[in-house]
C-alpha cells in the first residue's frame, strides 16, 4: 500500500496495484440487516465512505477509516462528483474501499453512477445488494408487498421531484423519497383514477426504534394537514388491509443500553438501542508504554470489557510488540463480548468470568485459584476503581492502566424517549452522558442502574 500519496495520482505516479472498490447496501437501519457479504468487507476495508441513511453506530465494529459523505446541518456536504472523485482518489492508492450506502445501492442509490466512474478510471469493483427501503418497511410493519387475489403487481417508485412523480398501473406503489410531498403524490395518485377509499401507509423510521406507521385511505389522508415525514416510504394499496397494530415489531420492548447488554435482554424481547458513552481519545500513553515494556513484572491481564482488549491491543501493536509477548502472563476476561474480542487478536482466555457487574469478581478469582497475582488492569480512566477494588479484596496487587476514556462521541444523537421502554445504565459515567442530552426522564420508562453506585447517580441527577 502506499498510504503517502495524498493527492490524487497523476499517470506516471500511479501504484501498480489499484484498489477494489464495494458499492454496498446497509439494509434500512436495523444493523442486523446487513448482509454477511457486507460485513465481510467492511472487515476487510481501508476506507468505509458512508451516507446519511447509514446509523453511524454500525461501524463500529470495523477499523477501516470511515468518511461521511451525507449532508449534514451547517456543514458543507459532498456532491455527487466529490464522492466519486473520493472514492477514486482512495482507490488509486490501491486501497479496499467500500462505498457503503443506505438500503441498496441500485434502488434510488446512485450506485449506478459511481460504477461508471470507476468503470472510467478502469478501476475493479463489486457491487453487494442491501434490503431495501421497502422490503424494510414491509416486513416490520407486516405489510406483505404481494398477497394472493389482493396484490399481483408492486412497482418503486420515486416522489421526488414532484414534476415527474409517476403513478403506474401496479396494485401497490411504494414510494420513496416523499420527506414534505405526501400530499403530492396523493393528489398525482388520486387524479390517475384511484378509488378514495384506496389504502394508503406511511411508514417512518422502517426497521429502528423509532418506527412509526400512519394508516388511512386516499381520501382521509389528503384531508389531513401537511407534514414531513423523513426517512418514509408512501405505500398505496389493498395489501395494507393486512396491517394490524399489533405487529411483530412494536410488541418489542426497546431498551436504551448505555453499555455492554447484560444476557437478560435476549433479542426475542427486546430490541437494544445503543447510547455511546465512550471516546477512544485521552489514553496515557507514557503509562502504556511503560506497562507494556516492564509487562515482566505482571503475572496476570484482566480485561473487564471488549473495549479494554480492542485499545490495548492497538496499543500493544503501536509499540512494536504482538501476542508473544504476552506468553507468560495468565489472562482474564470479565465477559463474553471481551472473551471474543480476545478471540479476535488471537488469544483464548484462561479465566473466562460471566461478571454481569463488578461485585464478586475477586471472589470469583480466588474460586478458581487465583489470588496473590499481580494484576494488570487496561481500562478506562477513574471509572474502574470499583473492578481494581474487587481484584485487590481477592488478594491481588492492581495496576490499573486507562487506554481509553469514558467522553463524548462524534456521532450521539438525541434519541426519541417516546418510542423507549427501558434504559440500562451500565455505570455513572453513563447516566452523566445522558443527562447531557436530555434534562429528564419519563415516569413510565423503567430504569435499570447496573449497581448501586450507579443506582445513586441515577438519583443524584434525575432524582427519585
Ligand atoms: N437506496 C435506498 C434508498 C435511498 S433514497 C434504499 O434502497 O432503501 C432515500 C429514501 O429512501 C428516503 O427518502 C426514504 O423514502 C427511503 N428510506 C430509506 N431508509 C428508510 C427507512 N429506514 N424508513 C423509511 N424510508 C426509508
Amino acid at each position: 500500500m502506499t498510504d503517502s500519496i495524498h493527492t490524487e495520482p497523476t499517470p506516471s505516479q500511479t501504484p501498480a496495484k489499484k484498489g477494489y472498490v464495494y458499492i454496498a447496501g446497509a439494509g434500512p437501519g436495523d444493523p442486523e440487516l446487513l448482509t454477511l457479504k457486507a460485513d465481510r468487507v467492511l472487515r476487510e476495508a481501508d476506507v468505509i465512505l458512508f451516507d446519511d441513511l447509514v446509523l453511524p453506530q454500525m461501524l463500529e465494529p470495523y477499523r477501516a477509516e470511515k468518511i461521511y459523505t451525507g449532508k449534514r446541518k451547517d456543514a458543507h456536504h459532498f456532491a455527487q462528483d466529490e464522492i466519486n472523485q473520493e472514492i477514486v482518489r482512495h482507490a488509486l492508492m490501491g486501497k479496499t474501499v467500500v462505498r457503503l450506502k443506505g438500503g441498496d445501492p441500485f434502488i434510488f442509490g446512485r450506485g449506478g453512477e459511481e460504477i461508471d466512474t470507476l468503470r472510467q478510471h478502469g478501476i475493479e469493483y463489486e457491487i453487494i445488494p442491501g434490503i431495501t427501503a421497502a422490503h424494510g418497511a414491509s416486513a416490520y410493519s407486516e405489510i406483505p408487498l404481494t398477497m394472493r387475489k389482493v396484490s399481483s403487481s408492486v412497482a418503486f417508485c420515486t416522489g421526488h421531484p414532484v414534476n415527474s412523480i409517476q403513478v403506474p398501473d401496479t396494485d401497490t406503489i411504494v414510494y420513496y423519497m416523499v420527506a414534505s410531498n405526501v400530499h403530492d403524490v396523493l393528489d398525482k395518485v388520486a387524479a390517475s383514477g384511484r378509488s378514495g377509499e384506496t389504502m394508503v401507509a406511511v411508514v417512518q423510521n422502517a426497521t429502528r426504534y423509532n418506527q412509526r406507521i400512519f394508516i388511512s385511505t386516499l381520501d382521509e389522508f389528503r384531508k389531513r394537514e401537511r407534514a414531513v415525514y423523513s426517512p418514509a416510504l408512501l405505500i398505496i394499496g389493498q395489501n395494507i388491509s393486512q396491517y394490524i397494530e399489533e405487529n411483530w415489531y412494536s410488541r418489542k420492548k426497546k431498551v436504551l443500553m448505555t453499555g455492554e447488554a447484560p444476557k437478560k435482554y435476549t433479542p426475542a424481547e427486546y430490541i437494544t438501542v445503543p447510547f455511546p458513552c465512550r471516546q477512544v481519545a485521552g489514553a496515557d500513553l507514557g503509562a502504556v508504554k511503560s506497562c507494556i515494556e516492564g509487562i515482566g513484572q505482571f503475572t496476570m491481564l484482566f480485561f473487564q470489557n471488549r473495549f479494554a482488549v480492542r485499545y490495548f491491543f492497538k496499543y500493544l501493536f503501536e509499540n512494536g510488540r504482538d501476542v508473544r509477548h504476552l506468553a507468560h502472563l495468565v489472562i482474564c476476561t470479565s465477559n463474553r463480548l471481551a472473551a471474543t474480542e480476545l478471540q479476535e487478536h488471537g488469544i483464548i482466555a484462561d479465566c473466562r468470568l460471566e461478571a454481569e457487574t463488578p461485585t464478586g469478581i475477586g471472589e470469583m478469582l480466588r474460586r478458581q485459584g487465583l489470588t496473590g497475582q499481580r494484576i494488570l488492569l487496561p481500562g478506562a480512566e477513574h471509572v474502574d476503581e470499583l473492578v481494581a477494588g474487587q481484584l485487590r479484596e481477592g488478594g491481588n496487587q492492581v495496576t490499573p492502566l486507562a487506554v481509553y476514556v469514558h467522553g463524548a462521541q462524534d456521532h450521539v444523537e438525541a434519541i426519541d424517549l417516546d418510542f423507549i421502554d427501558e434504559i440500562y445504565f451500565a455505570s455513572p459515567e453513563c447516566v452523566r452522558k445522558f443527562r447531557e442530552l436530555h434534562d429528564a426522564i419519563p415516569a413510565r420508562i423503567v430504569v435499570t442502574p447496573a449497581d448501586e453506585r450507579t443506582a445513586e447517580d441515577v438519583k443524584k441527577q434525575f432524582g427519585g
